[in-house]
């Protein structure tokens, strides 16, 4: 990480001036982090990113990394604020899964983008409402971009013929599925998802019946509880197929930010 591309304080100023509350956020997480919260330009992606650099656990930077020029900057930063914000509020912070030692390269790749896609739409759905409180518009929250769904179905099937992807298949479809569900959840607007259960129901017999315990869990509206997520989730996705995820919780002490395994 070279220092060239740190966006200073002054400029963030600048970035959220015409929203008042949005610059509030970004000083309470100032203070709360520190020096282990920093805002970059993104310049190879068209995606402002967040991350929490977990290689160093002992002091981790809360990372955002902010697209400049794209009329949305104030939306996009705020939108990558709140992800660090609810981790900081408590939630468990997801950052591996469990796997048994010999495990193909490839296939926990998949599983490691399929799971870290799920927790993205979760935490969407957690924190949609407060995004809006800061005085931004429903169709700013996310950047326009849609995956293509029958790609997707396609790369399932190709991932069910090759058996080091057989024990995680089911749950990255699964995963798939969930995801795609909650971002219609965020939209009000269905016809991906159902689009995408038709798509998979003449390969998978199973299929139908997990993606009804995906619509009913979510229904109830446990994961956006604090204290409950991670145990909710833990047994949902155990139920999916999916190999259970690895969470770090945030500790804030006056030496700085740190994460502690949570086992
Ligand atoms: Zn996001």
């Amino acid at each position: 990480m070279s220092g060239a591309n740190v966006i200073d304080d002054a400029t963030i100023r600048e970035i959220l001036s015409d929203y008042p509350r949005g610059a509030k956020l970004y000083a309470e997480l100032a203070c709360r982090f520190g020096r282990q919260l920093l805002i970059l330009e993104e310049s190879e992606s068209i995606f402002s990113t967040y991350n929490f650099g977990i290689d160093d656990a002992e002091y981790p930077v809360a990372l955002v990394r902010l697209v400049r020029g794209t009329g949305r900057e104030a939306a996009a930063l705020c939108h990558e604020l709140l992800h660090i914000k609810i981790y900081s509020d408590g939630f468990a912070l997801p950052y591996d899964f469990e796997a048994s030692e010999e495990i193909d390269k490839e296939a926990s790749g998949v599983v490691r983008h399929n799971l870290s896609a799920f927790f993205n739409a979760i935490d969407h759905l957690t924190f949609i409402d407060q995004f809006l409180e800061l005085g931004f518009q429903r169709d700013e929250f996310l950047s326009p971009y849609e995956a293509d769904l029958i790609e997707s179905v396609k790369s399932l099937i190709g991932y069910y013929s090759r058996p080091e992807f057989i024990q995680y298949v089911r749950g990255i479809r699964n995963l798939f599925f969930a995801t795609e569900y909650l971002t219609d959840k965020l939209n009000g607007d269905f016809s991906r998802s159902r689009a995408l259960s038709k798509g998979f129901k003449p390969h998978f017999s199973d299929s139908q019946s997990d993606f009804a315990s995906v619509r009913t869990w979510f229904r109830r509206g446990t994961f956006t509880d604090v204290a409950r997520r991670a145990k909710a989730l833990d047994r949902l996705l155990s139920r999916l197929g999916v190999p259970r995820p690895l969470y770090y919780q945030l500790e804030f002490s006056s030496h700085g930010v740190r994460l502690r395994d949570v086992r």
